[in-house]
């Protein structure tokens, strides 16, 4: 149902949803995928029809499974953790039902010594979904959209448009540069470089721009990891320093 992680930013995953589809670049070696073929493999009901394997890799087949099962793991947890809401989906994939994502949202709501972190590409139904009531912003629940490039700089608008929460920006994997973006409103960036068989190299200059955006935007920067190959190896120091900020905490 969860287990803990090896993500920098997170203490422990917390997966409702499994299975996904390709959104954008970022998506094209998405470790989810590759997870979700080995549990599939393994005989998890799960991720049953998850994946299937195209030109030697495994691949989303679109299917998306939704796990009531999962939904109540949170209430059992007593210690506060920071939990990484779906790591193996996207919450607001279109088939996700808008009745599930707000059972999720109870959920959360209900466990208010937890933080919850969510992260999507598809921040555009996000906000629709705060825009109709159907979801609200709390304290402990932050809302985050990936950018990993230019292309998909225009993701910030809908998180802007999103008030009273904690706001995040993923900039991972970072496989372009981003000379300029308003960050204006945002609480938190985290940054890092792609990982795994087929990483694209991000350039370190990419990351001391986005680095003086956020001191000039006045965000919390966390770096974490230049990834590669061999990521351990790489580590996720810049410029001889460990980059762990975290937003503080916003009063609703
Ligand atoms: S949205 Fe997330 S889970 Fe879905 S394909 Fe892209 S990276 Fe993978």
């Amino acid at each position: 149902m969860a287990g803990t992680s090896d993500i920098e930013w997170t203490d422990v995953t917390w997966n409702p949803v499994a299975g996904c589809s390709l959104a954008s670049s970022g998506c094209t070696n998405c470790y989810a995928m590759r997870m979700a073929a080995r549990l599939q493999a393994m005989g998890h009901h799960k991720y049953a029809g998850t994946t299937r394997k195209s030109g030697g890799r495994y691949v989303w087949t679109g299917r998306v499974n939704t796990d009531e099962s999962s939904l109540s793991a949170p209430l059992e947890w007593r210690k506060p953790k920071r939990i990484f809401v779906n790591s193996m989906s996207d919450l607001f994939h279109p088939d996700v039902p808008d009745a599930f994502i707000r059972r999720v949202w109870e959920t959360m709501i209900e466990c208010p010594q937890h933080h919850f972190q969510i992260l999507t590409k598809r921040p555009g139904r996000m906000a629709e979904l705060f825009a109709s009531g159907l979801i609200q912003a709390e304290t402990h629940i932050w809302i985050g959209t990936s950018v990993e490039s230019n292309e998909v700089a225009d993701r910030v608008r809908h998180l802007a448009a999103i008030k009273k929460a904690t706001l995040f920006i993923s900039f991972e994997p970072l496989i372009g540069e981003i000379k300029d973006i308003n960050l204006k409103g945002i609480h938190w960036a985290i940054v890092g470089g792609e990982s795994g068989p087929r990483a694209r190299p991000m350039e370190e200059a990419w990351v001391e721009r986005l680095l003086e955006i956020c001191r000039r935007d006045d965000v919390a920067f966390f770096f974490k990891q230049w990834g590669g190959r061999n990521k351990k190896a790489a580590g996720r120091e810049l410029h001889g320093q460990t980059f762990d900020e975290y937003p503080l905490e916003l009063e609703v």
